[in-house]
């Protein structure tokens, strides 16, 4: 009997399809931003006053004079029809957590039954697009189901382009007619005006006058699989669901540590030379790439931006990746578990705050000015991380990053900060009082504790096992899932950030208007907030047994599971801090709630659906198939008896297991979306465990050519 997959076609009918060497003009800095609209581009084709009123929307995020819409929409669309554009589409990322479109032809029919090209302002700065079937959380009945886009003009406008057309993407967010969020794109938004007033309010207090505005910055590695669709085609669970949901163990998987930041095979390298160039079209500043730690697992990561800029880009950076993978004939996974027993896939969000001035606020920096500044805003995140884990854990929550985090090797659920050893000494010391020896060394203006000279430059101490760690002039969030939007953590980052900014400025002018210098109001408050949140901090293997039953003694929160995670986003205090800081409204935040266990059963109930159907036309039958040629041939061997034997165990052992599973199927686990996602992970996942179980102790006897499945071997190694 014959495989329908081929190991060999994979390995050798690969092909570059056409994919032409580069040329001169493909060099990085020519291509760069090519299908981007720059200011620069519309500063260009706009008359000065209109690119005036223009720029003051985008750079002081003025409402856009209607007056001035059509002559931008009509230099847009010029531009966009330059580069190919015969369509646009308001590009938006609703709750889902992908991206959304619906394209618009740029033609329009005239009555004399020819056409012309249109774009009027309107079109522009809003769309109405019929997306009813977006999940809302309920936040759009039937009734008011409209929900509408609007250009969102601080993220530019891009080119995708695709084998013979290009469409024109206007970055947008999406929103009810009642006004509120439908999107993650618009609370991110909100976000960053909330960090942008609570530190510029503490950066006056610190005497600077010159910052007008502090935005939060991103980097976002992304982690990725590449599979050979030979392969992956033939996995309905990949097709389906993104990741294996059966596959025993193969004899080697990244045991020998030979992957990671090893010699990129060549066609691997002209995929991710591909994928790059079409980033950079876009604007995209990708910077590194390298193997990761599990056989066929990738990783690229770009230059960090401002945070809106790099979701926006961060969505395109997946998309880009999956499409450029298909033309050498591989799937791109992003899911964060494709394969059970290797590594799987992050997303660290590295994360700052710097202002327009260009001063990077988490950067130690030389002078004892910036220092302070550093010690005040790095001790505002560890309080907002302390208070707020349950959030940063919600942020990062999803079904897929359950296999995840927690798996005992990715950060744990348990949130936690790495500072490394030098700065927890620093505050340490700051707390503790400094002891006899050091007291001498110079004092942060007055601090009166030797922290100037250890002030770490670099974080050398690489410490991968922290979900939250310093990493020298940034934090970096480890826990973040491969497949999901950073909108939603860097969100939170930026208000949990923005509120803790806040407590502590008020903390300082509460004691300055008891008499305290500033000096000392600084240090006195840094004091009390290091000593109240030190108990998030850790700086050991996040990964060890030991570290949960510390972090339990320490009274940190561990949310096991995304369930448990979800039902506190809507507690009093998220509500509380969400509304305060304008971010999200109670009923958003519900609205968030809803589609966030909406997303969770529905993914594991389609995981569970084909996992029945798999196991049941695929696996079973095959099995069988073996069993009888066994009968037929050689069925008066002993061992051939016993082979039998063994094999007709396991197979009412999955027999039993699939009965199982098929029961927890057809209940629904109750009428609404919370106790469907506690069925589902209390019931269904469960029944989901035991029939791989099955039928991986299953595939590890049958006969290769008999198992209808590609297995982790051919999928992980072959390329
Ligand atoms: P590594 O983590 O491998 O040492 P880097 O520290 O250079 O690499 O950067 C990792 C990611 O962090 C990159 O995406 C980089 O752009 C980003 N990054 C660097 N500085 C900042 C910053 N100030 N704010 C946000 N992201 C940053
Ligand atoms: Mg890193």
């Amino acid at each position: 009997m014959q495989h329908e997959f081929d190991v060999i076609s994979a390995a050798r009918n690969w092909r570059f399809n056409g994919i032409a060497a580069p040329t001169p003009t493909d060099m990085v800095t020519e291509v760069f931003a090519t299908d981007v609209l720059t200011m620069e581009q519309l500063r260009l084709r706009l008359s000065k006053p209109v690119w005036h009123s223009l720029n003051a929307t985008i750079e002081r995020s003025h409402a856009i004079d209607p007056s001035i819409a059509d002559t931008v929409a009509l230099a847009i669309k010029t531009w966009a029809m330059e580069k190919g554009a015969t369509h646009y589409t308001h590009w938006f990322q609703p709750l889902t957590g992908s991206t959304a479109e619906k394209h618009e032809s740029f033609v329009m029919p005239t009555p004399d039954g020819s056409a012309i090209s249109q774009f009027t302002g309107r079109e522009l700065i809003q769309g109405e697009p019929d997306a009813s079937s977006f999940p809302s959380g309920g936040l759009r009945a039937t009734f008011e189901a409209r929900g509408y886009t609007a250009w969102d003009p601080t993220s530019p406008a891009f080119i995708m382009h695709h084998h013979n057309g290009a469409t024109l993407c206007i970055p947008t967010a999406f929103a009810s007619w009642t006004g509120e969020a439908l999107d993650l794109k618009t609370p991110l938004l909100r976000s960053m005006d909330a960090l942008n007033t609570s530190a510029l309010r503490a950066l006056r207090l610190f005497g600077d006058l010159d910052v007008q505005k502090v935005g939060s910055t991103v980097g976002a590695e992304q982690e990725y699989f590449l599979v050979d669709e030979e392969f992956a085609y033939r996995r309905p669970d990949l097709v389906m669901t993104g990741r294996t949901l059966f596959g025993a163990r193969p004899p080697r998987g990244q045991e020998l540590e030979d992957h990671y930041f090893g010699s990129i095979p060549s066609r691997i390298l002209t995929f991710m030379t591909e994928a790059e160039n079409q980033l950079y079209a876009l604007g995209i500043p990708v910077k590194t790439r390298h193997n990761e730690v599990a056989p066929g697992q990738y990783e690229i990561a770009p230059m960090f931006e401002q945070s809106n800029v790099a979701a926006d880009h961060q969505q395109l950076v997946m998309q880009v990746l999956r499409n450029t993978a298909r033309r050498y004939g591989l799937m791109c996974l992003v899911h964060e578990k494709p394969f059970a027993g290797i590594n799987g896939s992050g997303k660290h969000v590295n994360w700052s705050m710097s202002t327009n001035t260009g001063m990077n606020l988490l950067d130690p920096g030389d002078t004892p000015h910036e220092n302070m500044l550093f010690l005040f805003f790095c001790s505002a995140v560890i309080r907002a991380v302390n208070v707020h884990q349950d959030l940063l854990r919600i942020s990062v929550a999803s079904a897929s990053n359950d296999h995840r985090l927690g798996a005992n090797e990715a950060p744990p659920a348990i949130m936690s900060i790495f500072l490394g050893d030098d700065l927890s000494g620093v505050f340490d010391r700051l707390v503790d009082g400094s002891k006899s020896s050091v007291k001498k060394r110079s004092g942060l203006l007055g601090l009166g504790t030797p922290v100037l000279p250890t002030l770490p430059q670099h974080a050398s101490d690489r410490n991968r096992t922290s979900p939250f760690a310093f990493t020298g002039n940034k934090f970096e969030f480890r826990a973040v899932g491969a497949s999901q939007s950073i909108s939603f953590p860097i969100t939170v980052l930026n208000t949990i950030v923005a509120e803790s900014v806040d407590v502590l400025t008020t903390a300082i002018e509460t004691r300055m208007k008891k008499k305290q210098t500033f000096e000392a109001a600084l240090q006195t408050v840094l004091k009390e907030t290091y000593a109240a949140n030190r108990v998030i901090v850790f700086n050991g293997d996040g990964y060890s047994d030991k570290w949960q039953k510390e972090a339990a003694k320490r009274g940190l929160l561990n949310l096991k599971s995304a369930v448990d995670a979800f039902e506190q986003l809507t507690s009093e205090q998220n509500s509380e801090l969400f509304s305060r800081n304008s971010v999200l409204t109670h009923r958003e935040l519900e609205a968030r709630q809803e589609v966030m266990f909406d997303q969770y059963f529905k993914t594991i109930n389609i995981e569970a659906e084909t996992t029945e159907w798999i196991a049941q036309t695929q696996l079973l039958p095959g099995i069988i198939r073996y069993l009888s040629d066994l009968n037929r041939s050689a069925a008066g061997l002993e061992a051939v008896g016993n082979l039998k034997d063994e094999i007709e165990n396991k197979v009412s052992t999955l027999y039993q297991a699939l009965s199982v599973l098929r029961a927890k199927n057809a209940e629904l686990g109750g009428d609404n979306v919370h106790s469907k996602s506690l069925h589902m992970r209390d019931n269904v996942l469960p029944a989901m465990t035991s029939v791989r179980q099955a039928a991986d102790a299953l595939e590890k006897i049958c006969s290769y050519e008999h198992w209808p499945l590609p297995g982790y071997r051919e999928m992980l190694f072959i390329k």
